[in-house]
């Protein structure tokens, strides 16, 4: 994606949206954007903060100078880059990272509303305005999808949510959508620690379809919910075929089964303001210890795998990003297991009901 792509114009219809967005992180002071735009630098300039840092998502890192230089130039505001890769608006830059700042730019993620702020945040969510929502309900249409169908749309193409609902009800599909809990800016959302706004809805519905890119989401759904997940990617106007569910619980349950016997667990602790669970880490070990096993917690910011080579753990459980476990677990030297995962490990939990780490 180029600079130019990002930084397209604004709907009208977007601001009761990101107003409740705003409206739901109470106390904290964050503003909420739609993309790189004459909103945020007009936000800017009248903020009186002086020296602001931008945290750039992964896939707009080449892009990232430019970005700089035009918020710069028309924010009126001094920009420091931060290079730290970031997945999530549960690890914005804090003050220590970034001293000296008066506030910081979030680019790719809407605020996660639970999560307290250290910093002053723009949080600019990049949403694409592309999609057609008479084609992509049309190819519905064709491919039979059962209805009901519960929708969960990742916040790049929250806008195409209501016109494609529209659409597909004109061809006799029932589109579902749900709330979600505190730690989702908007209904319908899918997070990749929290699909709460899917698992509201689920026994209503036949089937899921997930509205973005990748397979992140859909793979994380699958876990969440008993049901089909279907994706359809709104630009490339591409439906997937519903997700291996049966895989990715086997794989976990091996996973799960080689740790029965482990005796050594490191119970992993972000201090990222919005990964941080230590009250669950502190339950973990008292259940581990209460059972006669070691359990000890290990303290980190940003997770690498190189951090766990050569310790003396047998597996590890991960109270940071669920992700971690769920989709870099071959990374790691020893098995990384979820909560959840971890309780079915030591006989807390029936190995035959799986359930995804929801991180509310
Ligand atoms: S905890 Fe993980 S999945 Fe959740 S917002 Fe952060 S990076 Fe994304």
């Amino acid at each position: 994606m180029t600079a130019d792509e990002v930084t397209s114009g604004v709907p009208v219809d977007l601001a009761p949206l990101i107003e409740r967005a705003e409206e739901r992180s109470p106390g904290a002071v964050r503003r909420v954007f739609a993309t790189v735009g004459p909103d945020l630098f007009a936000a800017l300039r009248s903020s009186g903060f002086r020296r602001v840092a931008l945290q750039v998502p992964a896939g707009l890192t080449r892009g990232a100078r430019e970005l700089a230089d035009r918020v710069r130039t028309e924010g009126r505001v001094d920009v420091v880059l931060v290079t730290r890769a970031c997945f999530g608006a549960c690890d914005f830059p804090s003050p220590d990272e970034v001293p000296g700042m008066d506030a910081a730019i979030v680019l790719g993620h809407s605020p996660i509303p639970n999560v307290r702020l250290t910093l002053p945040t723009f949080f600019v969510e990049m949403r694409h305005l592309g999609g057609d929502p008479v084609v992509l309900a049309e190819m519905l249409a064709a491919a039979q999808l059962p209805s009901p169908l519960g929708l969960v749309a990742s916040v790049q193409h929250m806008d195409l949510v209501a016109p494609l609902e529209a659409a597909a009800r004109a061809r006799g599909i029932e589109l579902t959508t749900g709330e979600g809990d505190r730690r989702l800016a908007y209904p319908v959302q899918a997070l990749g620690c929290n699909y709460t706004s899917a698992e509201q809805i689920a026994h209503r519905v036949r089937g899921f379809l997930f509205l973005g890119t990748g397979e992140f989401h859909p793979r994380g759904l699958a876990l969440a919910v008993d049901r089909p997940v279907w994706s359809l990617d709104p630009l490339t106007q591409q439906l997937a075929p519903p997700i291996d569910r049966a895989r990715l619980l086997r794989d976990r349950l091996l996973l799960i089964a080689q740790c029965r016997d482990a005796r050594k667990w490191g119970v992993l602790v972000s201090t990222f303001a919005g990964q941080n669970r230590s009250p669950t880490a502190l339950a973990l070990i008292r259940k581990a210890r209460a059972r006669g096993l070691d359990a000890e917690a290990l303290v980190f910011g940003r997770l690498d795998p190189a951090d766990l080579l050569g310790r003396d753990f047998d597996a590890y459980v991960n109270t940071a990003c669920p992700r971690i476990a769920l989709d870099d677990a071959s990374l790691y030297p020893r098995p990384v297991l979820t909560p959840p995962e971890f309780l079915q490990a030591i006989g807390e939990r029936p190995l035959t009901e799986y359930r995804f780490d929801t991180y509310h």
